[in-house]
């Protein structure tokens, strides 16, 4: 399909931001969907995100995902914010109104947890306590996600125990700040791993997964690679598994409905992304 003056224009904006798997993913649901939209990703300089933001009122582009580092001022800019966002503490979604608005919204704990609905079907993420590793802003989404899905306790271990503190702090007296994961698990409903560690092949956080109950489910944001180390010390530990690619498009699909106003149509993005990471 040819762009025409009547497109719509849709992006994400990050930095680094070349890596981003979302104008693959976006691009292939409108070729899909036939709809005359480009989804395109912009790298603005570290400091100047909110200036780029602004200068995109008016509806000049349709919307915008935001990923590292520009969540937190993605937040700060908007004039509306969703309930989700602001319990996330982060924006992962803006779209420019025709009026001048700008509205927030964060779509990451829809994607984690359609993610946990794909993967370990019949999983409750209100019926037993979440184990959270990390507290950074991803961190701090997935507690605000179970929160809101009515989780009884989320228990986050850091290696920064101060900003583990602010976290719980910010969402409230659910949140329960633990100095590592013994005694987390036995009762546990979930552990997702939510630090960095395991990127690229790493070693991931270490977890006695032997300490889990039969029922629990472990979740990896790591996508690269897709099989963590993580994961298969659960797996090999007999315990259910949802791996971070589940997430990323789970996230971005009502993105995608933002944006064009329709919803994503029924490809494989899953093995597209997954030729794309050279895992397929
Ligand atoms: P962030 O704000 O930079 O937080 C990083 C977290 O990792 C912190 O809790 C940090 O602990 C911990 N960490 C880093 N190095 C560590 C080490 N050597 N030992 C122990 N802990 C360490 O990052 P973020 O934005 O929250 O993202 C976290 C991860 O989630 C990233 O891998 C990101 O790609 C992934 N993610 C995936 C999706 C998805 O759709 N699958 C969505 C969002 C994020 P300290 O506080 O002690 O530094």
């Amino acid at each position: 399909m040819s762009i025409t003056a009547a497109t719509v224009v849709a992006g994400v904006a990050g930095q680094p931001v070349k890596h981003s798997l979302s104008p693959l993913l976006h691009n292939a649901w409108l070729a899909a969907a036939g709809i005359d939209g480009v989804y395109v990703a912009f790298g603005p300089p570290a400091a100047g995100f909110s200036a780029f933001a602004r200068g995109l009122r008016g509806g000049t582009i349709r919307g915008l995902n935001v990923t590292v580092p520009f969540k937190e001022d993605a937040l700060a800019l908007a004039d509306q914010v969703s309930d989700r966002a602001a319990a996330a503490g982060a924006a992962n979604l803006l779209l420019f109104e025709a009026d001048g608005a700008i509205l927030a919204d964060n779509t990451d704990g829809v994607g984690l947890l359609s993610a946990f609905a794909a993967q370990a079907p019949g999983f409750d993420p209100a019926a037993a306590p979440v184990v959270i590793l990390g507290a950074g802003g991803a961190a701090r989404g997935a507690a605000a996600a179970f929160l809101m899905a009515g989780a009884p306790e989320i228990r986050l271990v850091n290696r920064t125990v101060e900003r583990a503190e602010a976290v719980a702090q910010a969402l409230g007296p659910r949140v329960r700040v633990m100095p590592d994961t013994r005694g987390a698990l036995p009762d546990a409903g979930a552990v997702i791993n939510a630090t960095t560690l395991g990127l690229n092949g790493g070693a991931g956080p270490e977890v006695d997964f032997a300490a889990a109950g039969a029922g629990c489910v472990v979740m990896d944001m790591v996508y690269k690679p897709l099989e963590t180390a993580f994961l298969q010390h659960a797996a090999a530990a007999g315990l259910r598994t949802v791996d971070g690619l589940e997430m990323l498009i789970g996230q971005a699909r009502p993105s995608f409905e933002a944006f064009y106003g329709a919803p994503t149509p029924a490809i494989d993005a899953r093995s597209l992304v997954l030729k794309t990471l050279g895992q397929a």
